[in-house]
């Protein structure tokens, strides 16, 4: 048998685990002061969610979908993200009914099948919030900001992060920006690679994405969707901009931002960090979908949101040098000196859990010995020796692991001494 996780998957063992609860639980505390609810979707849904939703040209849906027929002969897929499916809900719910305006996170795995390499995973674990029913741009810098401010609560420098930002238009000034794209690169299709001339059949605002050095040169002659905004979208976006260096928050405007999903519509955005992360250097991104709701057959529902990736997240406060605290795993050991006294060893330890104290206890049979180097080891400030010449005149032997004093106290205190002690 192969004991091996499947490629571009990862166990997460206690010291990355504890990071991605740190992560959720600063996202909690943030998010609940902007009025974010929590909501969990199925970790797989009806294809069609994400075909319709995320568009079938895009590299998500064409390359990188687990994908797979049921026992009941439906085509059913993995998550590759988390806002189809949550546009999915909150349909099906009706929580956007009569203009409602929902706001929602949500933490868990995503699937896709990419090619492996350092922050880039097959399953990865994203964060990440959606607001339904606002059209208007405090609702674009409010998102950015929340994912902004999440990853400064984190610890990580603003000096070492880069918030982009861009417009896609909409429906009544993308697709004549779209053709004029196409045109270009049919024009210079000699100097791209086949992926980009392809593109122009298919999803020509991608070339810009292209991380092949001759395709930037080209695609950096092309013109900026920027320039040829809609006045209402230009509005929208210049709006945005005016909220966020309102509240000071830091943004490079850069028209070749186009992200890989097709419901995205006027904002886009995706925070960058250098340092650590190599070519996937970005930890965070999203944007506004106001016709997302509408490719399930919805009413039309503007909306926004962010996702941002825990692998490379923690790569990032890695590179900071932020660790996330580990509590000691036991605050008081409760050592046996023999095993005539096993019973009172377990129950006095329950009791001490009972009193709210971290407690651990030896189940190995091991000697006093090791076991004192066990209470290190889990960084235990208190030992309660139990023994059966204490016992017997109902007392045990607390010692303090860091002044190495020790003290007798009455069996039934204990409990209530070790928690006064620690504080
Ligand atoms: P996206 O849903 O593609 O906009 O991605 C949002 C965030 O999820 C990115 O900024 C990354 O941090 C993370 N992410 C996306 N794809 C992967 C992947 N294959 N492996 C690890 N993290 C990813």
């Amino acid at each position: 048998m192969n004991a091996q996780a499947p490629k571009g998957t990862a166990d997460m063992l206690p010291d990355v685990a504890r990071a991605w609860e740190h992560l959720q639980r600063v996202a909690q505390e943030l998010f609940a002061r902007y009025g974010y609810e929590p909501v969990y979707t199925p970790l797989f849904e009806h294809t069609e969610v994400f075909t319709r939703g995320i568009g079938e040209a895009t590299d998500i849906v064409s390359k990188e979908m687990y994908t797979f027929e049921d026992k009941g002969g439906r085509s059913i897929t993995l998550r590759p993200e988390g806002t189809a499916s949550v546009v999915r809900a909150a349909l099906e719910h009706n929580l956007t009914a009569n203009g409602a305006q929902a706001k929602l996170y949500y933490a868990g795995p995503m699937f896709r099948y990419e090619r492996p390499q350092k922050g880039r995973m097959r399953q990865f674990w994203q964060i990440g919030i959606e607001v339904l029913g606002a059209a208007e741009p405090t609702a674009d810098a409010e998102v950015i900001t929340v994912l902004w401010r999440f990853f400064e609560a984190l610890g990580i420098p603003a000096a070492i992060m880069r918030l982009l930002l861009n417009s896609m238009g909409d429906e009544s000034c993308r697709p004549a920006y779209r053709d004029s794209i196409a045109a270009f690169i049919r024009q210079h299709a000699r100097d791209l690679c086949e992926e980009c001339v392809r593109r122009a059949e298919t999803n020509p605002l991608r070339a810009f994405d292209c991380k092949n050095p001759g395709c930037r040169e080209v695609m950096a002659g092309a013109s900026l969707l920027r320039d040829e905004l809609c006045d209402e979208c230009a509005a929208h976006y210049a709006a945005v901009k005016t909220h966020l260096d309102a509240l000071g928050i830091p943004y490079v405007e850069d028209s070749t931002l186009v992200r890989g999903l097709d419901y995205y519509t006027r904002t886009v955005f995706e925070i960058q960090v250098d340092a650590g992360l190599g070519s996937q250097n970005a930890i965070g991104g999203g944007g506004r979908y106001d016709r997302l709701m509408e490719a399930y057959d919805g009413p039309p529902t503007p909306g926004l949101g962010f996702a941002l990736g825990f692998e490379r997240t923690l790569l990032a406060m890695q590179a900071a040098g932020i660790e996330v605290p580990a509590p000691p795993r036991a605050e008081v050991f409760v050592a046996r000196v023999d095993d005539s006294v096993t019973a009172e060893v377990f129950a006095l330890a329950q009791r001490m859990r009972d009193a709210g104290v971290a407690a651990e206890l030896d189940h190995q049979a091991r000697s006093l010995k090791s076991q004192f180097k066990q209470a290190d080891r889990l960084g235990a400030r208190f030992v309660v020796v139990v023994g059966p010449d204490e016992l017997a005149s109902g007392e045990v032997t607390l010692r303090d692991m860091s002044t190495r004093e020790e003290k007798r106290v009455a069996l039934d205190a204990a409990p209530a001494a070790v928690a006064a002690a620690l504080g």
